[in-house]
């Protein structure tokens, strides 16, 4: 199924250039970033302008706010810098309103902003609202002032022996855990879920997470629901009081409400409907990548990560770039192949999986897998700088048989 400029005719969404075509980017994220750099390269010399939108200056390294969070100093990466030489137009400011009617974004609730098309790439953050508490008491990993505020309480707590607790056991509760052990080896970490840490590996992968778990004095509270945070303890669903004089929220995910708000076809979590092309079910003009897009493969659903989010926002720029010429667009397709996770500075396991993140036989550990885990942490940026230059691709995988017809 091929959909092209012409095929768009008198549609709405055709890309009529007569006047220029203003592209507006919400997000300067992994996938905002790499999405206005890539289509500034495609487009040059087409008259297309690009205007990318952020709340702050600071490009903010997801991959890397665990290590914020126990006090490393990492790079301060300037989203201008990063632009320097694209022509991308970088707004700082927050969207608080878009009107799709009109093609029109509000920025802190003064500034417009008039587009052609609009690449919606807002992200996801940790949901703190579901349980009592959790928004008042814990902290997350959702920008690096909390991340580096809870990276004080720790060394504040590990001079008295103190407790933290990590509420959630995916990898970014996995990965926030052993960093805090192995850096504060005087704290002492539980880290607390229903599920079992690593249950979406392989036996090989799960039993050397384990091992790194029980080496670093992690304690687990497996099958353990937190019901409510209170000032220096967290509850358990059957009863039980865990002490905290830290605690960390790790799990849930919620999304902007900007797209929901201007009646852009969402599903019930918020993230935006999306066609084969990453296109907004209810207005086309609008494309939707990374975290905030809700993309559906013949093989299930994309879920958050930088894995997936690159990919969506290579081929958005592309698509936009072939669209802008009137040529064939082709479906987006994709498949998952590895869990990386980091078991602090020292350690990690990759799993390798399938299309759909089922886990193949193959894991690396050890330091073979931190040189792995640590490209794949630097690599956005390093893709960012030579996409000012050459096309390069982040789809490693476009998950073969499973995605080469798209969903119905
Ligand atoms: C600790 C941690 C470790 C992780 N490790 C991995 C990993 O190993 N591998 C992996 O694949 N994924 C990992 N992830 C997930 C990954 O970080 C996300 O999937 C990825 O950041 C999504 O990219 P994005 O561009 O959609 O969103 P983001 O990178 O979150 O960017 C969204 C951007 O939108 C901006 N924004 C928000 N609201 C507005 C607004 N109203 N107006 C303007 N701008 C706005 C935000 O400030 C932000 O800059 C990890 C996440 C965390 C927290």
């Amino acid at each position: 199924m091929g959909v092209t400029g012409t095929e768009a005719g008198a549609r709405p969404w055709e890309i009529d250039m007569t006047n220029g075509h203003h592209v507006v980017v919400l997000g300067a994220g992994y996938t905002g970033m790499f999405s206005a750099i890539r289509l500034a390269h495609r487009t040059r010399r087409t008259g297309v302008k690009i205007t990318l939108v952020n709340p702050t200056s600071r490009f903010v390294e997801r991959l890397r706010m665990h290590q914020i969070a126990t006090g490393q100093q990492l790079a301060d990466h300037r989203i201008p810098d990063l632009l320097a030489g694209t022509g991308v137009t970088f707004v700082q400011g927050t969207a608080t309103a878009i009107e799709p009617e009109t093609r029109r974004i509000t920025v802190d609730g003064t500034m417009s902003l008039d587009y052609d098309t609009l690449i919606y790439a807002l992200g996801s953050s940790t949901d703190t609202g579901k349980v009592p508490g959790a928004d008042v008491q814990a902290f997350t990993l959702n920008n690096p002032e909390i991340a580096g505020r809870f990276a004080a309480r720790l060394t504040e707590i590990a001079a008295a022996r103190g407790t933290v607790t990590v509420c959630g056991a995916g990898l970014t509760g996995i990965e926030a855990a052993t960093e805090i052990a192995e850096s504060h080896p005087a704290l002492h970490v539980t880290l607390i879920s229903p599920d079992e840490p690593g249950g979406l590996m392989g036996a090989k992968a799960r039993a050397h997470l384990h091992r790194a778990l029980d080496r670093l004095g992690v304690t687990l509270e497996t099958g353990a629901r937190v019901t409510k945070v209170l000032p220096e303890a967290v509850e358990l669903a059957d009863g039980r009081i865990i002490r905290s004089d830290a605690c960390l929220w790790t799990t849930g995910v919620k999304v902007s409400s900007l797209a929901t708000d201007a009646r852009i076809a969402t599903d019930d979590r918020g993230l935006i409907l999306v066609d084969a092309t990453l296109r907004s079910v209810s207005h086309p003009e609008i494309h939707a990548i990374g975290d905030a897009a809700a993309v559906r493969l013949a093989w299930g659903q994309l879920h958050g990560s930088c894995q997936s989010g690159l990919p969506t926002a290579q081929y958005t720029a592309d698509t936009v770039a072939r669209l802008v010429r009137g040529k064939a667009v082709k479906p987006f397709r994709f498949g998952y192949y590895h869990q990386p996770v980091s078991l602090g500075r020292r350690d990690a396991v990759i799993q390798f999986t399938r299309t759909d993140f089922t886990p193949r036989r193959q894991c690396l550990t050890g330091r073979g897998a931190v040189a792995y885990k640590e490209m794949v942490s630097g690599s956005p940026l390093l893709t960012y700088r030579f996409s000012k230059r050459m096309n390069l691709t982040t789809i490693v995988s476009k998950g073969g048989r499973a995605t080469r017809r798209p969903a119905a």
